[in-house]
């Protein structure tokens, strides 16, 4: 009562925030059970859970699902996980790295895979006491023609032979490979990757996974024993042209997007047609406008190459990102009706703005995006 003057309740600014949806995560480990009912689940946490948060997704998904393992990259993640209390499998997706991580793995009672014959030698040759005489789960990577990781083809029998014998392991094995093309039905490889593997494995008896999520959601033959779904738990599709193709999208697939990014918008201001905005002053208005600045910029893993016209969502419409983006913020054109004011929230991907979609603008894929999800990006779990 100080002015006479109207007065409106500001509203709370949010900076980079990430909002963690739990029930379209749990939605999406559903959806991966109906495309593949008779197969196990191994669930892909590497690089903080792409971005959602490395234990608040195990626990997620250890607590309200029956998932069956988990995959981690390096075997610090995989500690991270026993310490938050999850006791469920942990596989390290390229094995050990060093003979001395192996008595780690045999203590915490992790899973490993071997991809060549450094690997198998320190398996085989590590003492048994050295162990604490615990025989180590291990999945066989066979090469059949990404030509990254895993044992040459020819090689095959003789590891498997050798391996079977070891005092060090639990048998039966794990056979796997991983497929380069998966997210394109029309190319050839993965039909040869999967001919070769069958060929390979078709007369053993251990378990067999293959599937990525592009192979869980488009290549049914490829299923098996155990899924290794990453991307689509968390809401993305896998496949090609999912960026501008409704058949390929996630929604298409049935999947929910997990996160949505969002911060407010900290400033308005009015720009001339011929004026310009940001670093480089490398857009230029062509009319009288109102630029928005929103508390977001790479500094939070909004990518510093998303392209002038990269859809940004406020207030129920998509307007273009414009200018620059900097460290702490980007702008983007409201337009010349500004409907919008301070502190209105705006949507930078997720519910309503595909990940997909803003990975084309910034020449890069929803993986990157969402694994450059910087740790002073506020987290609110919903
Ligand atoms: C990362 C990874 C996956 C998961 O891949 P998505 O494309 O995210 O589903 C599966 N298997 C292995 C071996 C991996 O390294």
């Amino acid at each position: 009562m100080t002015n006479g003057k109207k007065q409106t309740a500001s509203k709370a600014i949010i900076t980079a925030t990430a909002v963690i949806d739990s029930q379209a995560l749990l939605a999406n480990y559903q959806q991966i059970k109906r495309l593949a009912p008779q197969s196990k689940i191994l669930a892909v946490l590497k690089a903080n859970s792409y971005g959602h948060g490395l234990t608040r997704i195990a626990k997620l998904l250890a607590k309200n699902t029956g998932v069956d393992a988990f995959g981690v990259a390096r075997l610090g993640e995989a500690l991270s996980l026993r310490a938050a209390g999850i006791v469920q499998p942990i596989v390290l997706l390229e094995g050990v790295f060093n003979p001395d991580d192996l008595p780690v793995v045999a203590v915490n009672d992790l899973q490993i895979i071997i991809h060549n014959q450094e690997q198998m030698d320190a398996l085989l040759d590590a003492s048994p006491l050295k162990l604490f005489y615990k025989q180590i789960k291990v999945w066989l990577k066979i090469d059949t023609g990404m030509h990254r990781l895993g044992i040459a083809s020819k090689d095959f029998d003789k590891f498997y032979q050798q391996i079977q014998l070891s005092i060090n392991v639990d048998t039966p094995l794990t056979l796997m490979t991983h497929l380069a093309c998966a997210d394109d039905q029309k190319d050839d490889t993965t039909k040869r990757q999967l001919a070769l593997f069958e060929q390979l494995t078709n007369q053993l008896k251990d378990p067999k996974s293959c599937a990525n999520s592009a192979a869980i959601c488009a290549w049914p033959q490829s299923h098996y024993d155990w899924l290794r779904p990453g991307l689509m738990l968390y809401g993305v599709s896998p496949l090609a042209g999912a960026d501008d193709d409704e058949n390929q999208s996630a929604t298409t697939l049935g999947l929910r997007p997990v996160m949505t990014l969002q911060a407010s918008l900290i400033a308005l201001r009015q720009v001339k047609a011929g004026e310009s905005v940001g670093y480089g002053a490398n857009w230029t208005s062509k009319h009288n406008t109102t630029i928005g600045i929103i508390a977001i910029g790479y500094g939070d893993g909004y990518p510093r190459h998303a392209e002038n016209g990269t859809p940004v969502l406020i207030n129920g419409r998509i307007v273009p990102l414009v200018g620059r983006v900097s460290m702490d913020m980007i702008t983007v054109d409201l337009g010349k009706q500004g409907i919008d004011n301070i502190g209105d929230i705006a949507t930078l991907w997720g519910k309503g703005l595909p990940v997909e979609i803003i990975a084309k603008h910034a020449s890069t894929i929803p993986y990157e995006l969402l694994c450059n999800i910087k740790s002073r990006v506020q987290i609110k779990e919903i």
